[in-house]
């Protein structure tokens, strides 16, 4: 793909954050980490299943106009995106590029899959995962030692 094209389907935004090498098919995961869906009044673009310019395969774009993500936001992202890059743009301009990092502990940010784990019950305990591996991202709860991996999507709070 050449460039110009690359251009053309990433339109420069003015200022807010761009979220690209999103696994394909993880962009709408993304936004609703963002809490970006029906109702919201948020500027958002998404790219879907283009090519990657890095190599082989195929990646997903978020572009979130007048928005910087919060930590937390990232923390999540990377349980779902691990080499999601984040770009903050100011004034046409990337003043900041990082890819994000993967939390050593993911708390109450996803959903534990046995159905009587203490954090699954009304006890007022918030999920807590260790992350053990990150590609692919595997993480175990710390109350039953159940494991997640694949798509964490499915497990957001
Ligand atoms: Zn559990």
């Amino acid at each position: 793909m050449s460039g110009a094209v690359h251009e053309l389907k990433v339109k420069r935004i003015e200022s807010g954050t761009v979220i690209d090498h999103i696994p394909p098919g993880q962009a709408l995961n993304v936004l609703k980490i963002l809490g970006i869906g029906g109702g919201s009044d948020a500027v958002v673009s998404m790219v879907m299943n283009v090519e990657s310019c890095k190599g082989p395969g195929r990646k997903d774009i978020v572009k979130i106009e007048n928005r910087e993500l919060a930590p937390s936001e990232l923390d999540q992202i990377a349980l779902i995106a691990p080499d999601a890059t984040v770009n903050i743009i100011r004034d046409y301009t990337v003043v900041e590029k990082h890819k994000v990092v993967l939390p050593k502990m993911a708390v109450g940010v996803l959903r534990c899959a046995n159905p009587n784990c203490i954090s699954n019950t009304s006890e007022p305990i918030a999920s807590e995962f260790v992350v053990e591996s990150t590609h692919p991202v595997v993480v175990r709860c710390v109350y039953c030692e159940r494991k997640l991996s694949g798509n964490l999507a499915d497990h957001l709070l």
